[in-house]
This record gives C-alpha cells, sequence and structure tokens, in this order.
C-alpha cells in the first residue's frame, strides 16, 4: 500500500523531532530554507547539519488544499506539520549588540523571554562584562525556581536594578503574520498541525517545542499519549556551576523544581554536543 505524504514546514527544534517520529511510517517532506537545524545557545547560533532536508524557500501554503510551494517545487500531502518557529533575527541581534556595551541594566519586553536575556547576562559577566538585571526572575515559573534564581544570580555577581536601560524585543510572528491557535493535539485545520514557537503560547521554548514535536508524530500514529507540558532550562555561571529549573506551574499544574549544582554544569556543556551528534533529536534526554 502506498504510504501517505506528510509534509513537515520548517526543521527547527519541533519539526526535526517531528521528522523522527514519522520518517520511517510515511513518506515524509521535510522542507527547511537551509540545511540545518538551529541549536541555539547562549554563545551563539550552533548549526547542525542534517540529511534529507529539502533545502527549499517556502513561498506559500494553500491550508485547504494542503498545497505547498516553495522556490524549486509544489508539493501536496496528505497532512501537513507547520513548524515555521518565530522571527528571532531581531533577539539574536540585540544579543550581539550588547557585546559592544558594559554596565548595563537589562529586561525583557516579555518576560517569557526572561530565560534568555539571564543565560546571556551570565555569558557576559564570564566575559569579564558587568550587566545588571531588571525582572522578576521567571516568577511565573513558581516562588521557590525564582527565590534560587535570585540566589544563583547573586552567587554568580549578578545584581538587580529596577529601571532597565534597555529591553531584549520579542520574537515575532513568522510566516502568517500571526502566532497560530492550535487545540489540546495541535491541530491548526483538518489534516494541519502546528508546533513550537508558531502557535499562540506565552511560552516559546525549544525543550517544549521538541517535545510538541514528538507528541504531534506520535499522535500522526494513532499513539496519543496527552501532552504533558513542562517548561525546562538550564543556567550556567562558566565557573563550574549551573542550575537547573523544572517546572509546570504555567500549565495550573504545582510541580517546580530548582537545584544548583556542579554536575548539571557537565549536562547543560555536553547537551549541545548531544545534539550535534543525534542531528537534533531529543530521544531519551526527554525523561530527564
Ligand atoms: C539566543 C537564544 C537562546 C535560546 N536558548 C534556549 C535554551 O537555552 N533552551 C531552550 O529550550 N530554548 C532556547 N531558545 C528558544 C529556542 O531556540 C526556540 O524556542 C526554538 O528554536 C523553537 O523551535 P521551532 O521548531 O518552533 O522553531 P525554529 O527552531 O526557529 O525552527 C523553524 C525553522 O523554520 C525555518 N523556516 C522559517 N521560515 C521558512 C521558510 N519560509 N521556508 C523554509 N524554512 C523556513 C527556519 O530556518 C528554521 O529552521 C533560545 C532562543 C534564542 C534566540
Amino acid at each position: 500500500m502506498k504510504k501517505s505524504t506528510i509534509i513537515i514546514a520548517g526543521s527547527g527544534y519541533s519539526g526535526i523531532n517531528a521528522y523522527y517520529e514519522l520518517k520511517n511510517h510515511y513518506n515524509v517532506i521535510l522542507i527547511n530554507n537551509n540545511n540545518y537545524f538551529n541549536y541555539y545557545s547562549k554563545n551563539g547560533t550552533e548549526k547542525i547539519y542534517v540529511k534529507n532536508i529539502k533545502n527549499e524557500i517556502i513561498k506559500d501554503i494553500d491550508i485547504s488544499h494542503l498545497n505547498v510551494k516553495t522556490d524549486k517545487n509544489n508539493y501536496y500531502c496528505d497532512r501537513l506539520i507547520l513548524s515555521l518557529g518565530c522571527d528571532r533575527d531581531n533577539q539574536i541581534n540585540f544579543l550581539k549588540n550588547m557585546e559592544k556595551y558594559d554596565n548595563l541594566t537589562l529586561s525583557s519586553e516579555n518576560k517569557y523571554d526572561d530565560y534568555i536575556l539571564i543565560q546571556y547576562i551570565l555569558y557576559l559577566k564570564s566575559r569579564g562584562k558587568n550587566f545588571y538585571y531588571s525582572g522578576d526572575f521567571l516568577s511565573f515559573l513558581g516562588e521557590n525556581i525564582s527565590d534560587e534564581i535570585r540566589n544563583f544570580m547573586e552567587l554568580s555577581g549578578i545584581k538587580y536594578k529596577g529601571k532597565s536601560d534597555n529591553e531584549l524585543p520579542e520574537c515575532k510572528p513568522n510566516f502568517f503574520g500571526d502566532f497560530l491557535d492550535v487545540n489540546e493535539n495541535f491541530i491548526y485545520k483538518k489534516n494541519v498541525f502546528a508546533i513550537g514557537d508558531l502557535i499562540k503560547s506565552d511560552i516559546k521554548l525549544g525543550e517544549l517545542s521538541m517535545r510538541q514535536g514528538i507528541y504531534a508524530g506520535k499522535y500522526i500514529k494513532n499513539n496519543n499519549i496527552g501532552f504533558n507540558p513542562i517548561f525546562i532550562t538550564s543556567f550556567t555561571n562558566y565557573h563550574g556551576l549551573s542550575m537547573r529549573i523544572k517546572s509546570k506551574m504555567p500549565w495550573n499544574n504545582s510541580y517546580q523544581y530548582a537545584n544548583i549544582s556542579h554536575y548539571h554544569n557537565l549536562m547543560t556543556k555536553n547537551l549541545g554536543k548531544y545534539y550535534k551528534i543525534r542531528k537534533g533529536k531529543m530521544g531519551f534526554i526527554r525523561y530527564f
């Protein structure tokens, strides 16, 4: 029997993980405007090259006809996964630009992006720069976590100031001009899924995007495991100490975990290597 065709539009954190889940079961067409996966970290963007990506620019998507037009081809499919992310160029440029300065106080336009800002201030500190933080220490993740973040930043020599000099801009909707509304199974329209930063959600996080990719893939394979959202990130102060955070508070669950240790530092350092070897596949890391 002929396998049905699934197009995955965008091979970032979310799309690539949907791809690994589906590639052996369907005829999967993975399209991205370059042949690598962008792994963002505090010290810049790392390109993780992946085979089988159709290196094409998506020009138009006709949702109702399941049709994707690129600069090179015109594709039709049975199901479509939209994983085109959000436009983070303004954020990346902002962070690069900050390297020219010293002694500024930084905040985020969108408090949910504070995890990116804190990582970056810690990174700048490790390079001898003295930046101050203005924000609420990710209080949306729970009181224990924000207290521990405050503690970690103090331990790392980063001070808090009330008034900010400059704001990390929030990411902008990409391609569709707005973020997409999905249901609890990431269904946007009949036979069309949307996952990752592209969807309407306060929290835009790579870890979460990967889980959404895996979930959408399993759901399509009729393996509905139920999506269990969690916020997971790590900070490192580049002096051997790291902090790991896990919280389900934004999804009305009281679970929160924060821990500072030398052990997490090893893990944070090796995560980039892990994803490079695994070509972006989250794999067993999702159980930690
Ligand atoms: C500086 C920085 C640090 C970060 N740190 C962390 C962190 O420590 N932990 C964490 O969990 N998250 C982190 N994030 C957030 C994380 O990178 C995003 O949440 C994640 O990339 C979202 O995944 P996605 O699959 O939705 O989108 P993306 O990873 O952005 O993938 C979208 C893909 O679609 C492609 N695309 C877009 N338009 C087109 C088109 N027209 N045609 C073809 N292809 C197209 C893009 O090239 C891209 O490959 C960070 C982000 C930044 C900017």
